[in-house]
């Protein structure tokens, strides 16, 4: 089967309309699914990862989005945030010493959190904005 692949704009307003008729959607694969609806109206071979969808609708801020993670025996590492792509920066507390420590990293695009032990997104749920 052949698949098309739709323009950013046709995805984000895709997304636009699945948030409008659904209200809360409650996981990444049902916002993708709900996205894909509304795309195959205009051509029923289009195809979209979950990944794409929820980029878009992260940068376009199109929904907030609420991050259900689960931590890992991995230290984190500084640099990409795994969920939308930005760039992660150091969460710092102040010590009693008057120094600061890192105790984890955030992203300031789409709110994505973790402590030094990575933590894994398991469950996106989007909220229209
Ligand atoms: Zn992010």
């Amino acid at each position: 089967m052949a698949y098309r692949k739709p323009s950013d704009t046709e995805v984000v307003e895709a997304i636009k309309d699945a948030l409008r008729r659904h209200g809360v959607i409650s996981s990444q694969r049902k916002l993708t699914e709900l996205a894909l609806k509304e795309l195959r109206r205009h051509d029923p071979d289009y195809s979209v990862s979950e990944q794409r969808v929820r980029r878009l609708a992260i940068q376009n801020d199109l929904a907030s989005i609420d991050i259900h993670g689960r931590d890992t025996r991995e230290k984190t590492r500084a640099g990409a945030c795994p969920v939308c792509g930005g760039k992660t920066v150091k969460i710092r507390n102040l010590t009693v010493y008057g120094g600061t420590v890192t105790t984890g990293y955030k992203c300031r695009a789409c709110g994505y959190w973790t402590g030094l032990k990575q933590r894994v997104p398991t469950l996106y749920v989007f909220s229209p904005k």
